[in-house]
């Protein structure tokens, strides 16, 4: 029998070199996208925070990306969320971790515990939810988005602006819920590009609403906007946070939004 000790060694290390490299190459790229769009944009690229959404993707490859410099990582589901957080954390990593996806209100308590900002806030009974298990959960405040729909279409998540509809899903109640939680920061709004839409019209949509709610909410500047097929257009439109999963980490076997 073969001794599985006896793998050579260069065979082993030349392949976890190899995927550090695809891994590298794609930052440096996703790199130079944002220095480019911020420079058609005339804005500075430290307004741009680069959060790599590393879903389906082992926490070894998270881990080569806060090794190769990325500070924010993105995760859509709470329970592979929380298993590379505590991965990382165990690897002794730091990284800023985002949870960007749709969000149920019994994963608040679990999502708090490893969290630093949560991007898809979208009904003032998650806004509660989660601003208890904040309560609960943790010593600091945490940092929320409130997500916008663009289209109106609330299956695909998101708060809606205007005074129609549920009060629930209403956009400023939102706000407000956020803004008033003692354990919640209101620090902006996110929101997806509707498949089919033209990005441009998408983010201009969001730049309005982020607009508005700066006036009501200083505090609230940040807009979470652009993935890989549209962060330049967002950029333009003034995103100060991209979450760019394909293009730093290679095509996803299935890739559902949220
Ligand atoms: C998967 C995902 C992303 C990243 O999308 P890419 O097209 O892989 O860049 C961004 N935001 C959310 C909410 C996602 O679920």
């Amino acid at each position: 029998m073969r001794d599985p000790r006896s793998v050579p060694r260069q065979q082993v290390t030349g392949h976890l070199d190899n995927r550090v490299s695809v891994l590298a190459a794609g930052l440096t790229n996703v790199r130079r996208r944002l220095a480019a769009a911020c420079q058609a944009a005339g804005r500075s690229p430290d307004e741009v925070t680069l959060v790599a959404v590393t879903k389906t993707y082992p926490a070894a490859d998270a881990l080569r990306l806060v090794d190769l410099g990325v500070t924010d990582l993105g995760e859509n589901r709470d329970q592979e969320a929380a298993a590379k957080a505590s991965e990382l954390a165990a690897a002794g990593a730091a990284a800023t971790w985002h949870y960007v996806g749709r969000l149920q209100r019994n994963k608040c308590r679990s999502v708090v515990g490893y969290a630093d900002v949560v991007h898809s806030v979208d009904s003032v009974r998650l806004a509660e939810a989660l601003a208890g298990a904040a309560q609960r959960g943790r010593s600091v405040p945490l940092d929320v988005l409130v997500q916008l729909s663009i289209d109106g279409d609330l299956q695909r998540g998101g708060a809606l602006p205007g005074d129609g509809g549920e009060p629930d899903v209403r956009l400023d109640r939102v706000l407000a819920a956020v803004a008033g939680a003692a354990t919640l920061r209101l620090r902006g709004i996110m929101a997806v590009a509707p498949l089919g839409w033209d990005a441009r019209e998408a983010f201009t949509r969001v730049a309005e609403a982020a607009a508005r709610v700066r006036r009501e909410y200083p505090q609230a500047q940040w807009v979470s906007a652009g993935m890989s097929n549209d962060l330049e257009v967002a950029i333009e439109c003034g995103s100060t946070h991209v979450r760019v999963g394909n293009a730093l980490l290679g095509k996803r076997a299935a890739s559902p939004v949220a």
